[in-house]
Formats: structure tokens, C-alpha cells, sequence
């Protein structure tokens, strides 16, 4: 249950964190933040452990970015000052190996001292953060700017954790991944720079995870080795030269995963339309048509010129010894020469147009559906020649936060109030790069109504220079932004990291890395001018000189083409087809030689000395205990109260739930509407601006959501809505009274506002599905074979999908019924029966809450009007393939194992991770060419299940599924390899959280049944987990093969060839 308690906590705790940044949906990307759309940095690995939440919670990937935005951010929650002594670890120390201090500085906003060295001999430069943080955070970052869309940064990226020199085996990236308590293990590449980070709680670990990162980046055997670039990159595959040729490599194939999106083409687009002339012209990630023209020649150069210590940019951070870091980076930068590298790598800045820019394209649609209403059109300016000074970036931001942040914010407000789109795109301001930008249009726009988008953009911009923000606008953005920054909630994501991706947005241009550690001087400075000036002085030059009066403005309009997948598809095979024609027969003889060959390589396991040479912890390095999260159940006024005794800084957190197990049937799929009505629709007082706005000013936020999940052992699911909110302890009183206001007041009577929310949810569940076909195939299974997996389905699937088409289209003849229903969920779910409530913070102020809980829980109704309604249903267990336009699948396959009478240890844990990072790794991801393949198991509901993600291949990859139970019966198992997966495991047990976080855990372990004995008992099967636990677990597995349920997410042609192969194995399912 531990893993599942973890796959819970660590998804539904980080991504609700999330959520209720969320909630206001800008509020936390806003300020100098990335926009949603645009090219993200592409990341190594999928985020597996991200999957079993998607029922409950939408998981939107994380994003990075810099400046003073709201999720990276500097306050230490640790409540002892820092030592400072020593922190630079004694100047002569580093003088004596070969490190010249340039800088040192004490940043206040995150208790720490910072030193900037210069590597002498080859001019690396390091930066050493040090504070009390024990999650410690390591980076090497290379400034990398392609010239053309072939992606070398990107395969490089890929290439380089796969073997070097002191670890000469396949991936020691996976051998990390299995068996290390790393908090954050990735890579990521942008459209201009490389990063490394590795983050660890162990000082031992986190060593070990260093010293791998810097003989892969440095030392990496891809350059020698054409076979791995062909894995990661592309090459051309073919099995009998009677067959056709394609092209296979993982980044390939992400990457025809991202071209299928049209959110992330238009992003895309943008950039390169924006950016004509400089490195952002062309895609870091690779284009699917360039990728096959980059040369291995091209590659090696790629890595020697860039990957070299003079232009390389090091971060270190946390509480380890500064001077350990200084002598392990010594020993590898002293092994080079200094380098011009640092000059070649400048990225040149983009200059403005003197006329704006139009530009039309085309993205891949389903056939099916109103193409004329399917059109997109963004908006998207440069901002500057020069990189802005902070405090233009801080006051940018927050007119960033005005316009966009929260659904009350004017430009967003008016934009999705016109009707004329389904949905926001462009982010607003975006500063990740050199140069700022500024995007915002609609989705889901008529063919006809493209310009009026246009006209009403520019509109509203005018009207809003000319009469300025309401002053409650300007205090609910203010107290959002200051919240945000203090709290310094980064969820799951390390804090050092944040910061390092923060500093590195500058440091990497060259300018001062320190800056945007500090924003106390440039907010009070900003506030300051806005309570002389006025915000309307500060604001309106912004929008004049930035967006108004400035030319350089593409427009980017993108037209739904139902053919343009399949032109595609055949384009590339015209192309094959051509190759092959060009071949002798030797020559394909050879080819399908070379295919074998790496087929074989990719499939033998690494040699055991290979593998000991990556260095691990022992059992002994491991905490015998799970982590405990100090509880005390008590009752206020008849009403359970969990507690949480943790420092938080001050602020608190709360987390109230209602059942909604009593809710009729037709009813729950209006569930996450309600939700959302509650925070968005307003009362009698107050129309829902003023509500956001109440909410922005006195507390961090608040977020209303449904959670369901299986209870191991019952029949019945667990299911409620969860109110969450946080705010500083002087607001707690304000905090609960816009609980209740929010439960008790709101009316359900702004249809205009409703049809909004569906034309919302609608387009976003279509993103999902082209983005996250994997989380809806698994949905869809859960949804076969549980009752709770077929409650979040129909909240959160594909059926909720047709629902909101449905739905759209009674909005007007049925209004009344809509609002009554409305009505009539707040009736069976609140109610003081069934509510519990959940409470984070130090002992001072929990002692504070507990009357103001009492007179919370006093104003709720005492039961509800409850009739009992079996609604509990489970979907057809029928294999389904449901088609979309893509190049790319995903595929699923699920069995319930309890049913054969497997009885749940925590050595199941350890083996399925197991499974994930060894046998579909290397079959799915390394041989299959797919960016991701996994396995899941819900300890609570039983269910196990396969999934790929941006996979090109169908019914092999079932095969392989198949093929898991025969993988675990043949296994041999050293101890050492043992013993990795095993410190893996509980490093995902143990997985890194912030206060709110845990007190979030420890609730949903409460729903759960999950008790601290369990946790242990699990813990110690996890440790003294042995090879026969994995011989026993292949029966259990081996189920999946005879009774599992496939579901997969794929283009109709695969489907189509599948069905002709195995006639009847799919039923199709057309996207609505
Ligand atoms: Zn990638």
C-alpha cells in the first residue's frame, strides 16, 4: 500500500500543490513565467509516477522557468538561520585548486551565501549556494544553440547519460533511476541551453549522482559510438529486406509526438516566426522531417565544441560541504585545456521589425467535428532588442498577473466572455529567453470570426492603458505575488533546482547570476511607485511601449487540415521508399544486419562489472522507519480534525472533505463544473471578479476538486470533494469565512459563465488526449475494472469527453434543469456528516484554527438529503482503440491481479519499478523506439497496468507486455542489482516532501485506510524483498496477459493494420 500511499501522495500531493496554484490558473505561471505553449525544454524521461493521479487530477508538466516567477522561489521554510561560517569553504582552499573567487553575496530571501568562482584554468564558472536545505541540488549547464531543426541538442542530451568513460555501460542514467534516493534526476534541453540537474537528501548519494553527471557530460561515450546515436536519434530499421524501411530512434519519436500536437506546433511556429533571424529560429528538439539529415560527424562536433568546461555554468546548493564540491569539480575541469567555446556559443539577439508578421499553418484535425470552428489565432510580440532590467521584468510580470492571472482578470475575461473561442493560448509574458515576448489568442475560433479576435486583443489592451486596473485588481495581484514568492512552495520540485533554473536565465547570457535571486528590493521599489504614482502611471507605458506601439508583432493563424497527418505519413514514406529503391541488395542485406546488431545490443544486459561500476548506497544507508508526519485526530463540534504539527513559516494550510457518495447518479458528471462554479460564478454580494479578487487578497488561494480512488478490501470506492486553501495565519479567519462563502453563498445562476467552463473543459480534455493519450488509456481500463476508476473516468476520461459535447449543446434549452442540478450537488455533498477537515501548521497556530474550524463546521447543514443510489458501474471489458490524428501511439494493457488471488506485499513495490526501468525500458523505449514505457501498480484497486507513451508501434509493444511474466521467470538477480532496486524503491517511498505536502499525505493516507503500521510492516517486506518474490509475482502478472484489457490511444491507420492482422481485437472509438 506504501507505494500506492506514495504514487498517491507524491501524484496527488505535488499535483494538487499544484492544482491550487492552479486554481487561478495564472497565478502560478504568471510573472515571468513560461507560457504553456511554447516550445518546453524537452525532458529525458516521462514522469511515470505522474500517471495514476490523471484520474483525479489533471497533471500539467512542470514548468520551468525564471525571473521572479511564482513557483521557483527563495524563502528557506527551515525556521533556523543558516550558519554561515565557512561557506565558502576557505578561500585558500579554493585558490589551491585552481578556483578564483569573484563574488560572494548573502541572499537574504533564501537564507543563503552565494559565491560565484571562476575556474581559472579553463574559466568555468560555479556558483555555491549554501543554507540549511537538506535537499541538495546539483547542476552542470552548457550553452548549446543549434543552427538547424536535425535536434543535436536534444539527442545529445539523450546520448550522453548513455555510458561514459568511468561508467561503461548502457544507461547508467536507469541504473540512477533504479537505484538511487535521488528527489530529482533529469535533463532538459531548451531552444538556446543543456541542463543536468540531480537533486538528493543524502550527502552520499547526492555525490554519487554528481560524479556520474559529470563523466556523462564530459566523458560521454556516444561520441565514439555511432550505435547510440542511432538508438536516441534516428536510423533507419528494417527486419527482412522483403519488408519496408522506417525510421526508428526515442527522440524521433517524442518528437513526432510533439509535432502531432496542436498546441505545441503552435508554439513552435511562434518561436521561429518571432525569431527569424537568431538561434530560435529552428527547434532545439528536432523537427521529425530534419532530424534524419543530421550527420554523426555533425553530432561529435556538436559535443566537443559545446560540452567543454569554458562553456559550462555549475551550480551547487544545500547544506553538504562547499569544499567537497569545489575538489570533485576540480578533478574534472582540471582535466581540460580552456577553450573559445564560450565565445562561439554567444546567442545573438533577435532585432525588431519595423511591420508585423502574419503567418498561417496547418495542424493535423480529426475528420469529424465543425473544422470551421476550429481554427486558432495567437497574438505574440518581442518585447525588446536589449534584455530587460529587473525591475521592468518585475513590473512586466505583474502586468503579466493583471491582464491574465486569474479568470478575473480583465484580458482573459473579456477574451473567453466574447464567445468568439473555446480557450486561452499564449501564455502572456514569457522572459526564459534572451529576449521577452508576449502571446495571447484563443482555440476553438470560428474560420470567420479570426480577426475580430484580433481587433478585441488590441481593444482591450487600449482600453486598459487608457483607464488602468481597479485598485482591487492591482491589491489581489500584489498579495498573490508576495504570497507566492514567501512561501516558496516548489511542490515536488526541489527548491535549489528552482532557483538554479532561475539564475541560470540570466547567468547564462552573462549577466549577473545573483539578480534574480533578489526580489525584496525591486518588489518594494515596484509597490512603492504604485502607491505614489499609481498603478495606472506604472502600467499603461508598459502596455503602449510594449505591446501597442510595437512592431514587432506575428500574427500566427492555424487551420484545422484532417488530411495533413496522413500527407504526412505518406511524405515520409515516399521518402523510404526512395532510400530503399537506392539500395542494392547488399546494401539492404546489410541494413537489416546493422538492425539485428543493435536489436542484439540493445537487448543484452550490461556485464556485472559494468554495472558496479556506478556507485550505490546499502541497506544500511537506509532509514529503517517510514517517514512520520506528526498527526493527532481530534473533534471539533462533531466534526473530525486531522493536525499536522510542522513548521510552515507561518502560513496555513487546510483541506476540507465532504462525501459525495450520496450523490445521485446523473448528477456526478456535472461534478467537476460544480467545482468550479463554486469558485468562479459569485454570489448575491459579490459577481465572481470581486470574489477572485476577495480571494487574491486574503489568501494564497483556494481550490475546490473531486478525489476518488479504491479502498483495498472494500467494495465500495472512496469519494469526496476536497475544498484546499492556504493562507497566512493573520488571514486563517478570512481564509474559512471564503470557504464557507464559496460552500454556502455562491449562486448557480451565470449560464453565459457555465457554457465557458464547458467550452474550457472541453478543449482541454482534447489537448489531453492528444498530449496524454496514455493518461485516458488508463483511465479508460480503470474504468473496466473498478467501480472508482469508473467514477473518475466519467469525471475525467474519455467519457467525460462526450459528456461536455452533449452537454455543450443543451447549455440553452436546459438551463434551469443545468442550475438546479447544480444546486442539488451542493445539497448531498455539504453537509457536517461525512465532512472532514485537515489542518498544517505549527502548534501555535493550530491551536489558533480550532475556533475558527468550530465555527465553520457550525454553519454547515448536519445531514444532507440523502437516498441511497447504486450508481457504482463499471465500462465494457472490450479491448478499444480509440483513433485520433497522430503519429504516435499509446498503449495500455490492465488486469485486476487481486482477482487471482494475489495477496499484496511490499515486495511488489520493488518489482514493479523493476519492470519499468529494466524490461519495457529496454524493449518499449531502447529497442521499440518508444519515448516512454511503463508499468503501474494500484495497490488499492489491484489493478496492474503496461502503458507506452509516443509509441510507433502497436501490437509489438502488446507482445512485450505479454512477454513481462516469462521476463520475471527466467530472471537472474546479483545481490547488487538486488539491492539497487530495492534503495530505489524507497527512495520513491521516501520521495521529497514540503510540510503541506506531507500533512496533504498523511489525509489521504486517513481516506485510504492506511494506517503507520501498515506503512511499516510494507517498508519491511520492501527491504527484505528476495528473487523469489519477483518468480511468485510472474503468476500474477502473467493474468494480464490471459484476462488484461487493452485500450490504446492511436492513428487509424495502426488500428486499422492491427484489426487486419488480429480481425476483432479492437473496437474503434472515434474521438467526438
Ligand atoms: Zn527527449
Amino acid at each position: 500500500m506504501e507505494r500506492v500511499a506514495l504514487l498517491r501522495s507524491l501524484s496527488c500531493s505535488s499535483t494538487a500543490a499544484r492544482r491550487l496554484l492552479l486554481r487561478c490558473p495564472k497565478a502560478k505561471s504568471r510573472l515571468f513565467s513560461s507560457n504553456p505553449y511554447r516550445c518546453r525544454p524537452h525532458e529525458l524521461r516521462t514522469c511515470s509516477v505522474a500517471l495514476r493521479s490523471w484520474p483525479l487530477v489533471p497533471t500539467p508538466p512542470l514548468r520551468f522557468k525564471r525571473g521572479f516567477s511564482l513557483s521557483p522561489r527563495a524563502v528557506s521554510t527551515s525556521p533556523s538561520p543558516v550558519s554561515r561560517e565557512n561557506a565558502d569553504g576557505g578561500h585558500d582552499f579554493a585558490e589551491k585548486l585552481g578556483f578564483e573567487k569573484i563574488s560572494e553575496q548573502t541572499i537574504d530571501e533564501c537564507k543563503s551565501t552565494a559565491i560565484l568562482y571562476k575556474h581559472k584554468k579553463t574559466g568555468a564558472e560555479v556558483m555555491s549556494v549554501s543554507n540549511d536545505d537538506d535537499n541538495k541540488v546539483f547542476g552542470i549547464v552548457f550553452r548549446t544553440p543549434p543552427k538547424n531543426s536535425t535536434g543535436i541538442p536534444h539527442i545529445l542530451e539523450h546520448s550522453v547519460l548513455c555510458g561514459s568513460r568511468k561508467y561503461p555501460l548502457k544507461e547508467p542514467f536507469v541504473e540512477l533511476l533504479k537505484g538511487s534516493l535521488n528527489t530529482f534526476l533529469n535533463a532538459f534541453t531548451y531552444p538556446d541551453r543543456t541542463c543536468y540537474p540531480v537533486a538528493s537528501t543524502n550527502t552520499k548519494d547526492f555525490y554519487n549522482l554528481v560524479d556520474v553527471y559529470l563523466d556523462a557530460v564530459l566523458f560521454p561515450r556516444c561520441v565514439e559510438d555511432f550505435q547510440t546515436f542511432q538508438q536516441e536519434g534516428w536510423h533507419y530499421e528494417l527486419d527482412n529486406p522483403a519488408e519496408d524501411i522506417s525510421y526508428k530512434g526515442v527522440v524521433f519519436n517524442e518528437m513526432k509526438g510533439v509535432y502531432s500536437q496542436p498546441d505545441n506546433i503552435l508554439g513552435r511556429v511562434t518561436q521561429q516566426a518571432l525569431y527569424p533571424e537568431n538561434t530560435y529560429g529552428v527547434d532545439s528538439g528536432g523537427d521529425p522531417k530534419e532530424i534524419p539529415k543530421l550527420t554523426f560527424e555533425e553530432f561529435q562536433e556538436f559535443h566537443r565544441k559545446y560540452y567543454h568546461p569554458s562553456n559550462a555554468r555549475i551550480w551547487f546548493y544545500g547544506d553538504d560541504d562547499p569544499k567537497e564540491r569545489l575538489r570533485i569539480l576540480n578533478e574534472y575541469l582540471d582535466q581540460f585545456e580552456a577553450s573559445p567555446s564560450r565565445n562561439e556559443s554567444k546567442v545573438q539577439p533577435q532585432k525588431l521589425f519595423k511591420e508585423p508578421v502574419r503567418i498561417v499553418e496547418k495542424y493535423p484535425a480529426d475528420e469529424g467535428g465543425d473544422l470551421k470552428k476550429k481554427h486558432m489565432v495567437c497574438l505574440n510580440w518581442l518585447l525588446s532588442e536589449e534584455p530587460l532590467d529587473i525591475e521592468t521584468e518585475l513590473t512586466l510580470g505583474f502586468l503579466d498577473h493583471l491582464l491574465l492571472g486569474t479568470p478575473a482578470s480583465p484580458l482573459r475575461r473579456i477574451l473567453l466572455e466574447s464567445r468568439l473561442g473555446d480557450a486561452i493560448v499564449g501564455g502572456g509574458v514569457d522572459d526564459e529567453l534572451l529576449q521577452p515576448q508576449f502571446s495571447i489568442g484563443l482555440k476553438g475560433v470560428s474560420e470567420d470570426d479570426i480577426h475580430k479576435v484580433e481587433q478585441l486583443v488590441i481593444e482591450t489592451m487600449k482600453n486598459l492603458a487608457e483607464e488602468g486596473f481597479t485598485s482591487e485588481a492591482v491589491e489581489a495581484s500584489m498579495n498573490t505575488i508576495e504570497f507566492s514568492l514567501r512561501e516558496n512552495n516548489t511542490g515536488s520540485f526541489p527548491r535549489g533546482l528552482s532557483l538554479m533554473l532561475r539564475s541560470i536565465g540570466k547567468w547564462i547570457y552573462d549577466m549577473d547570476p545573483f539578480e534574480p535571486l533578489r526580489y525584496e528590493k525591486p518588489l518594494q521599489n515596484l509597490k512603492m511607485r504604485i502607491a505614489e504614482e499609481g498603478s495606472k502611471a506604472v502600467f499603461s507605458p508598459l502596455i503602449y511601449k510594449f505591446i501597442l506601439n510595437n512592431p514587432h508583432l506575428v500574427t500566427v493563424e492555424m487551420q484545422p487540415d484532417p488530411e495533413k497527418a496522413s500527407r504526412d505519413e505518406a511524405a515520409e514514406k515516399e521518402i523510404l521508399d526512395k532510400v530503399k529503391a537506392s539500395m542494392t541488395q547488399e546494401d539492404l542485406a546489410e541494413l537489416a544486419r546493422a538492425t539485428q546488431e543493435l536489436r542484439l545490443k540493445q537487448e543484452t544486459p550490461d556485464p556485472p562489472e559494468a554495472l558496479r561500476s556506478v556507485p550505490s548506497l546499502s541497506l544500511q544507508d537506509i532509514p529503517k522507519k517510514p517517514v512520520h508526519v506528526p498527526t493527532e485526530v481530534v473533534e471539533i463540534n462533531g466534526v473530525k480534525c486531522l493536525q499536522h504539527d510542522l513548521f510552515t513559516n507561518d502560513v496555513v494550510y487546510s483541506e476540507v472533505v465532504f462525501d459525495m457518495s450520496f450523490l445521485k447518479k446523473e448528477l456526478l458528471q456535472l461534478v467537476p463544473l460544480f467545482c468550479q462554479s463554486l469558485l468562479e460564478m459569485g454570489t448575491k454580494d459579490m459577481d465572481f471578479v470581486q470574489l477572485n479578487q476577495l480571494i487574491g487578497r486574503k489568501t494564497g488561494g483556494i481550490s475546490v476538486y473531486p478525489f476518488t480512488s479504491s479502498v483495498r478490501g472494500k467494495v465500495d470506492p472512496c469519494t469526496h470533494i476536497i475544498v484546499r486553501g492556504k493562507a497566512m495565519a493573520a488571514r486563517a479567519e478570512d481564509l474559512f469565512n471564503l470557504i464557507t462563502c464559496i460552500l454556502q453563498d455562491v449562486q448557480f445562476t451565470e449560464q453565459q459563465r457555465f457554457r465557458q467552463f464547458v467550452s474550457q473543459s472541453k478543449a482541454r480534455m482534447e489537448s489531453r488526449l492528444r498530449g496524454s493519450g496514455h493518461g485516458i488509456a488508463a483511465a479508460r481500463m480503470d474504468a473496466k475494472l473498478n467501480m472508482a476508476g469508473w467514477i473518475s473516468e466519467q469525471i475525467g476520461g474519455f467519457s467525460y469527453l462526450e459528456f461536455l459535447q452533449e452537454l455543450e449543446k443543451k447549455i440553452d434549452q436546459d438551463w434551469d434543469r443545468i442550475s438546479c442540478s447544480l444546486e442539488e450537488i451542493r445539497k448531498s455533498v455539504l453537509a457536517k456528516e461525512g465532512c472532514l477537515i485537515n489542518v498544517t501548521t505549527d502548534e501555535k497556530n493550530l491551536s489558533k484554527t480550532n475556533k475558527l474550524i468550530a465555527n465553520f463546521v457550525d454553519s454547515l447543514p448536519s445531514t444532507t438529503s440523502r437516498e441511497s443510489d447504486s450508481w457504482p458501474s463499471k465500462l465494457s471489458p472490450v479491448n478499444e482503440a480509440i483513433v485520433i490524428p497522430t503519429q504516435v501511439n499509446y498503449i495500455g494493457k490492465a488486469a485486476n491481479v487481486y482477482e487471482t488471488g494475489y495477496q499484496l506485499n511490499g515486495s511488489a513495490y520493488v518489482i514493479s519499478k523493476y519492470i519499468s526501468n529494466t524490461w519495457l525500458w529496454d524493449r518499449v523505449r531502447v529497442s521499440g523506439g518508444a519515448y516512454g514505457g511503463f508499468c503501474d501498480f494500484d495497490t488499492h484497486s489491484g489493478v496492474f497496468s503496461y502503458l507506452s507513451y509516443r509509441d510507433p508501434n502497436l501490437l509489438k509493444t502488446l507482445d512485450i507486455y505479454d512477454g513481462t511474466a516469462n521476463f520475471l521467470r527466467e530472471l537472474e538477480l546479483d545481490d547488487d542489482s538486488l539491492t539497487k532496486a530495492i534503495i530505489g524503491t524507497i527512495g520513491d517511498v521516501d520521495g521529497y516532501q514540503l510540510p503541506d505536502a506531507k500533512g496533504y499525505s498523511s489525509l489521504l493516507r486517513h481516506l485510504l485506510g492506511v494506517t503507520d503500521e501498515e506503512r511499516e510492516i510494507r517498508r519491511e517486506e520492501i527491504l527484505s524483498t528476495s528473487l523469489k518474490d519477483f518468480k511468485e509475482f510472474s503468476d500474477a502478472v502473467d493474468s494480464i496477459r490471459t484476462k488484461g484489457i487493452v485500450v490504446a490511444v492511436a492513428s487509424p491507420e495502426d488500428v486499422a493494420a492491427a484489426n487486419e492482422e488480429r480481425p476483432g481485437f479492437f473496437e474503434v472509438k472515434k474521438a467526438p
